[in-house]
C-alpha cells in the first residue's frame, strides 16, 4: 500500500503546495481519496491516480480548505465515466447536506453536459454515507473505522484508521491530542497529521493567525501521539508555516526529540510505501 501526499498545503496560498489531500493507493486500481483540497485532482493525475480509480472519499471535517475541490472530483469522475457508476463519500454529519448544495450548485453544468452528449444519458450518483466516532465500515478491499478528532469549534470532525491486509494506517485532518486520535493511532503503520509550529505561528503578529494555535496538533503534538500509540511512521502534512526544503531537517529534529520511528515531512506527491517498512 503506498500513502501519497497529494496536497501539503493549507488555507495559505502557496504555488507548490495544493489544498490538504491524501491519496491511499490500496491496489493498482483502488485508491482511496481522503480530504479534497485545492488542485488534489490536479495532483491524482501526478500520482497517477484518475477518478474512476476511487473506491472512496473520506472528509474528516468540513473546513473549506478540505473539501474546496470535492465538485472537481464528483464532475470529473462522473464525465470520465462510461456507465453509471456511483461515487462513495464517507463524512462526518452535515457532509450530506454539503454535497447535496454543491450537487444545486452543479446543476447548470450537469444539464448541459447531458444535452450535449448522446452517450452521457445519466448524472452524477453520489452516495453519501454520514459515520460518526465508532462507526466501522468496508471501502474497497480495507475495513475502515472512524474516530473522534477535536478541532473546536469544528464539529464533529473525525479521523479514520484504515485497515487492509496487516496495514494500518491513522489519518487524521486537523486536531490536537485527544483520546479519538489516540485510539486510532495505536499501533499503525503510519500516522498522518496536519501540523503547525506552534513556536513560530505565535510570533507573528496577527490575531487571526494566532487563532489558529488552539485547534491544531503541533509537531511536538503529533511526535508524542506517535510515540505514544507506537506507531511506525509519522508523516506530516498541511504545515504551518509551510516550511522550505532546507527547514526539514529542523522540522524532523523537533519531531524526533519525542518519537523515535521515521519521520516523514511531506511535500506534495510524497510517497511512503509501506511495503518498505523493516
Ligand atoms: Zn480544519
Ligand atoms: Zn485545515
Amino acid at each position: 500500500m503506498e500513502i501519497v501526499l497529494l496536497g501539503t498545503g493549507s488555507p495559505i496560498p502557496d504555488p507548490n503546495r495544493a489544498g490538504p489531500a491524501t491519496l491511499l493507493k490500496v491496489g493498482e486500481f483502488e485508491h482511496l481519496l481522503v480530504d479534497a483540497g485545492r488542485g488534489c485532482i490536479m495532483r491524482m493525475a501526478g500520482a497517477g491516480s484518475l477518478p474512476g480509480f476511487l473506491a472512496g472519499v473520506l472528509v474528516t471535517h468540513l473546513h473549506s480548505d478540505h473539501l474546496t475541490d470535492l465538485n472537481d472530483v464528483i464532475t470529473t469522475h462522473w464525465i470520465m465515466s462510461q456507465q453509471p457508476t456511483p461515487l462513495r463519500i464517507w463524512g462526518p454529519v452535515g457532509i450530506a447536506d454539503y454535497v447535496n448544495h454543491m450537487m444545486d450548485a452543479l446543476a447548470p453544468d450537469v444539464s448541459y453536459r447531458v444535452a450535449h452528449h448522446d452517450d452521457l444519458t445519466w448524472e452524477p450518483i453520489v452516495e453519501v454515507i454520514e459515520v460518526a466516532p465508532g462507526d466501522r465500515f468496508e471501502v474497497g478491499t480495507s475495513s475502515v473505522s472512524v474516530h473522534r478528532t477535536a478541532h473546536e469549534p469544528v464539529e464533529p470532525s473525525i479521523g479514520f484508521r484504515l485497515e487492509h491486509g496487516h496495514y494500518v494506517v491513522a489519518l487524521a485532518g486537523d486536531t490536537i491530542p485527544c483520546d479519538g486520535v489516540d485510539e486510532m493511532c495505536v499501533d499503525a503503520d503510519a500516522y498522518v497529521q496536519t501540523v503547525i509550529r506552534d513556536d513560530l505561528v505565535m510570533q507573528i503578529p496577527n490575531q487571526r493567525f494566532n487563532d489558529i494555535l488552539d485547534y491544531h496538533s503541533s509537531v511536538i503534538d503529533a511526535a508524542q501521539t506517535a510515540a505514544r500509540n507506537r506507531v511506525g511512521r509519522l508523516v506530516l502534512t498541511h504545515m504551518v508555516p509551510a516550511p522550505q526544503p532546507e527547514q526539514y531537517p529542523e522540522w524532523v529534529a523537533i519531531a524526533a526529540e519525542h518519537f523515535d520511528g521515521e519521520i516523514v515531512v511531506g511535500d506534495d506527491l510524497t510517497t511512503v510505501d509501506l511495503v518498505e517498512r523493516d
